[in-house]
């Protein structure tokens, strides 16, 4: 034991539990990293602790959560190569993951990164010639080990100065997952993760919705994309937004995704969602968004309806009587 020490990028996915796995297995410390924007990962923060203690319970792993979102809008907005299907930047997005964990490798003198990619296992991130781009634009040629794929591909400095022993690394190829499956038993996970990693920029309608905010806004906030993933969303006259609340759950999060200049509207005496307007509150703008938030109430039927507005929602001072919008009026400012 005490060979060496490595960190891992831990996805949370099985591929970067099983990768980690084997090379602590091999008596070498590993940290695995699990980085954190809004568009993955995010249900994280705030209970790093938590997610920390459980991966170690779960795999024995000891992981630490970095939240990266800051530096990875820059990524988002100008990927060097380019878009997957929706808004994902696949190959910038490693390339900068894997240069956060070179950097904390030479911050804190760990011998080499441990990743659970597989040779053939995704179209566009995961070909042979996209691997080696990847480790050399992050600056990690030499130094990144990727153990489930490691015989198909050129030794790594840990396998050529004897640290890791390559011949108990694995061969893995393309998309079959039974390989995988099989050795999670093999190490005795009881449970472990679906491989569809969750990560919001490949929904198709959140990517549009996020397009748009990287279009209209030079500056992003966290706060703004996490507000994008939360029930339907319009474009109001004049600039602003308009978000309702699908289920209580939603409208929950729009009470605590609200700042300071947001209003929020609700149907009067009717169990119903909660609308936030941002941007421009003029009185028709107020007036269309209020007979948006009636047509998804039960009183959508009514010719009229009073919805209460205001910004602290225990507090919605004004009202205003409107006819609930029919579907063909709004089609067209949904996003
Ligand atoms: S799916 Fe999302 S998290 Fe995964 S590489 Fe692509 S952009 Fe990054």
């Amino acid at each position: 034991m005490g060979k060496g020490k490595a960190f891992s990028l831990l996805s949370g996915g099985l591929d970067s539990l099983l990768a980690t796995r084997l090379i602590m297995d091999q008596g070498i410390e590993v940290t695995g990293l699990h980085f954190i924007t809004p568009f993955f990962g995010y249900s994280k923060k705030g209970q790093e602790a938590r997610f920390e203690e459980r991966w170690m319970r779960l795999y024995g792993i000891q992981a630490r959560i970095i939240d990266v979102s800051e530096e990875y809008f820059q990524v988002l907005r100008h990927p060097r190569y380019g878009y997957g299907r929706n808004f994902n930047p696949c190959i910038d997005c490693k390339i900068f993951l894997f240069s956060q964990a070179k950097a904390l490798l030479e911050g804190e003198k760990a011998d080499f990164l441990v990743s659970g990619e597989v040779l053939g296992q995704r179209p566009m991130s995961q070909r042979g010639d996209t691997l080696r781009i990847i480790e050399r634009d992050s600056g990690t040629e030499g130094m990144l080990l990727r153990p489930l794929c490691a015989k198909n591909l050129k030794p790594t400095r840990p396998e050529l100065e004897g640290l890791v022993d390559r011949e108990k690394l694995l061969d893995l190829r393309g998309r079959s997952r039974k390989p995988q499956m099989k050795l999670a038993e093999e190490m005795g996970f009881g449970h472990y993760p679906s491989p569809a990693g969750g990560c919001f920029l490949t929904d198709p309608v959140l990517a549009s919705r996020f397009r748009k905010i990287f279009d209209q806004s030079p500056v992003i906030t966290t706060e703004e994309i996490l507000l994008l993933q939360v029930g339907r969303h319009f474009q109001l006259p004049g600039g602003g937004r308009l978000v309702v609340g699908r289920r209580d759950e939603e409208n929950q999060k729009l009470i605590k995704l609200r700042q300071k200049e947001d209003v929020l509207l609700k149907i009067q005496d009717i169990p119903g969602p909660l609308g936030l307007i941002r941007g421009k509150k003029e009185e028709d703008i107020l007036s269309l968004a209020a007979s948006i938030v009636a047509r998804y109430s039960k009183a959508k039927e009514w010719n009229e309806v009073k919805v209460l507005y205001g910004q602290e929602v225990d507090n919605l001072s004004g009202g205003l009587l409107v006819k609930p919008a029919e579907d063909d009026q709004i089609a067209f400012l949904r996003f």
